[in-house]
């Protein structure tokens, strides 16, 4: 049995305590496998163990790596900075994209999707305002939000967020809590076409945290992985 079973088991054990703490099912919230520099057999391995959701942070990496993956039926989602220039190669390989932080890179999008498919995304927001971070301001949201459920070929499924990183994940709660408002407040405007039912904020350090204030989805790493270099 390999060590990534284990691992599997104590993690997704860890987020149903937290779901217990804030009174919600354990089925509410997925998990998404960050695979970023681990190798293919790395993502074989967690398939094998049950598996299914994985997150990539550079579309570069990914269409090396996705190709070399045996298991089937995996489902990818880009969580880093997305290039306009890399768009193209981005919907080919992905089946959500979480980083969407601006109207154009919407647009772009979906204007690079074939006719008959619709791309589900998440908004990204930079809820701690951090320069070096990507995310739309959060008093951007809306009107960005208002913009993109235009476009034809894009699937608004809910928020994304990486918070500034705190010693004590404790500290990082408010950002989930704002994260969680905003998505109140969009839901509240009654776009059509427009769901706020994914809520992707935690990592491994602060993922139970984030479950306790309302995500639908976490995206850890290094904790099922161990360490990276990259
Ligand atoms: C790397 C990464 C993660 C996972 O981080 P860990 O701390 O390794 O769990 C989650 N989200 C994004 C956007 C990342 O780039």
């Amino acid at each position: 049995m390999s060590h990534i079973v284990s691992t599997l088991a104590t993690l997704r054990e860890t987020m149903a305590e937290a779901c217990q703490r804030a009174g919600r099912r354990p089925e509410s919230v997925q998990l998404l496998a960050v695979s970023k520099t681990q190798p293919a057999g790395m993502v074989d391995q967690a398939a094998m163990a049950g598996q299914r959701m994985f997150g990539e942070n550079r579309v570069q990496e990914a269409r090396e790596k996705i190709p070399l993956v045996q298991q089937t039926g995996l489902h990818w989602h880009l969580i880093g900075p997305l290039q306009r220039n890399k768009v193209k190669l981005a919907v080919q390989w992905f089946e959500m994209i979480q980083s969407v932080d601006s109207v154009d890179l919407a647009r772009e999008i979906d204007r690079r999707m074939a006719p008959d498919r619709i791309m589900p995304i998440l908004l990204q927001v930079n809820v701690g305002g951090e320069v070096q971070k990507s995310g739309l301001a959060p008093q951007a949201l809306e009107p960005a939000l208002l913009e993109i459920a235009q476009l034809p070929r894009l699937s608004v499924q809910g928020l994304m967020t990486v918070p500034p990183y705190e010693e004590d994940p404790r500290s990082t709660r408010p950002y989930f809590r704002q994260l969680a408002n905003l998505a109140r407040a969009m839901t509240a405007l009654s776009i059509p076409g427009v769901s706020m039912e994914t809520l992707s904020m935690g990592m491994s350090h602060d993922f139970e945290v984030a479950i306790e204030e309302g995500a639908t989805m976490v995206r850890i790493g290094s904790s099922l992985f161990g360490t990276r270099d990259g």
